[in-house]
């Protein structure tokens, strides 16, 4: 094969750099409502990232999903236990009244970091996924085990991209020994009382379901009002509903993660932590007093999201609705959180319909040669780092890939700060420079590695 000058030149760090901000100045913004998509960008970012990864486009086979998701093929020397990289070209929009620093597609350096949208989710990880390929194919590498990358467009909206890259990969067989995706980092400031940062490899999703209550009633007149309209019982049920909470539970994969960081937490904290699965119940108690996010570990949570009467302020309602938001925890399904919001309410006369179900994902096994390879090759890029497997709250589109894997993996190899954890989704968010870069290490390490873990 030809190597090219122009793709040789990617091997060097400034030139990986450019390319990596020129892509993130393509705002390829998702939208719910398909029409305020500007197609024409992401059609610019295909044919962008075509010419700067030039290699990576001559050697994978390219299919594209839908309209503008990319699914490419690198064959390795046997196609047994092939394995799939994921990242998303879409980004959320930007709220143009959030005090961003600097331009939110400006990809402009400052204080060490580039900044802007997309550059922790999740460009940063698509680019850092192509530039990984790109320089090991400037070395004419070739994998053990084929390799896919599955880039999706509509990441951010739930669009069906993801579903239909994963029948793509039904159709032609792939069964992937692993799936890695989006989700956790090199946290730090993760756990009051851990000074190290975690490399958090998360195993599970929970599920996000929206459940609508709805009371009838005849309405009328608000100058004569009856007891007991739909407004008062939806009322009703929203208070029952913060009052009978989801009983903590705390999932394995959370206590595996409280072994793993326990000998570098505080030494008040290393007892409880070393002994979690034994203090089950007192530390479940713990966490939920300690506050919302911590609550969230340990149960499926429910937030009431929607209110709706009459649309004016003289008529009574003659039906009245709240959405439940729920996100299920690993344990739970959505049957039984239905149950148990029916339960909850206790009114027959209300009635409940599930508007989105989504399953919490199966948990993916932490004793296994692929977990193990992801935790070693964090330990090799980041030495200072606890890698641990953890339960995600967001969602990813690789939790459509379970149809086909037993592994599927969140990890996002970047450093991250709380506060750049927060600015995902938000303003200001950013990368810094050697932080992505170590970020193409790690992808790079992780491609070469999968030739030593045979079983
Ligand atoms: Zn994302």
């Amino acid at each position: 094969m030809i190597v090219r000058t122009t793709s040789v030149r990617v091997v060097d760090d400034d030139e990986a750099l450019e390319r990596f901000r020129a892509l993130l100045r393509i705002p390829t913004v998702s939208h719910a409502v398909e029409e305020r998509i500007d197609a024409s960008r992401f059609d610019e970012f295909t044919s962008s990232l075509a010419e700067a990864f030039p290699l990576l486009h001559e050697h994978l086979e390219l299919h594209r999903v839908l309209d503008h998701s990319l699914l490419l093929h690198w064959r390795g020397r046997t196609g047994e236990r092939p394995v799939v990289l994921m990242a998303h070209i879409d980004v959320v929009p930007v709220d143009e009244s959030a005090p961003w620093q600097h331009p939110p597609f400006g990809a402009e350096i400052h204080d060490g970091s580039i900044w802007g949208r997309g550059t922790l989710d999740d460009k940063g990880s698509l680019v850092g996924i192509c530039t990984a390929v790109e320089r090991l194919l400037t070395q004419g590498f070739v994998p053990d085990h084929d390799v896919w990358l599955s880039f999706g467009a509509r990441e951010e909206v739930s669009g069906p991209d993801a579903p239909a890259a994963v029948e793509e990969l039904q159709r032609r067989e792939v069964e992937p020994w692993f799936v890695l995706d989006e989700g956790g980092a090199i946290a730090h400031e993760a756990f009051p009382g851990v000074e190290a940062p975690l490399g958090v490899i998360g195993v599970s999703e929970k599920g996000t379901t929206t459940i609508e209550l709805r009371a009838q009633g005849r309405g009328g007149h608000s100058s004569m009002p009856a007891p007991g309209g739909p407004t008062a019982r939806i009322a009703r049920a929203v208070v029952r509903l913060e009052k009978r909470q989801f009983a903590p539970r705390l999932p394995e994969p959370t206590l595996e993660m409280f072994a793993r960081m326990a000998p570098h937490a505080s030494l008040p904290l290393r007892p409880l932590l070393a002994n979690a699965r034994r203090l089950k119940p007192a530390l479940e108690r713990v966490l939920l007093a300690a506050g919302a996010e911590p609550a969230s570990l340990v149960r499926t949570t429910m937030a009431v999201t929607t209110l709706q009467g009459s649309p004016a302020h003289n008529v009574i309602a003659s039906s009245a609705t709240a959405a439940v938001n729920l996100r299920i925890l690993v344990g739970d399904t959505v049957a039984s959180a239905t149950a148990h919001v029916r339960k909850a309410v206790a009114d027959d006369s209300i009635s409940l319909r599930v508007v989105d179900a989504g399953e919490p994902s199966p948990v993916s096994p932490t004793d296994d040669p692929a977990f193990e390879l992801l935790s070693a090759t964090i330990s090799e890029i980041f030495d200072d780092a606890v890698p641990t497997p953890y339960v995600m709250m967001a969602a990813t589109d690789s939790r459509f890939f379970t149809e086909i894997s037993p592994r599927v993996y969140r990890f996002t190899p970047f450093r991250m700060s709380k506060a750049q954890r927060e600015s995902i989704h938000s303003y200001d968010e950013h990368i810094g420079v050697t932080d992505w870069l170590d970020g193409v290490r790690w992808y790079t390490r992780l491609i070469e590695r999968l030739a030593d873990d045979r079983d």
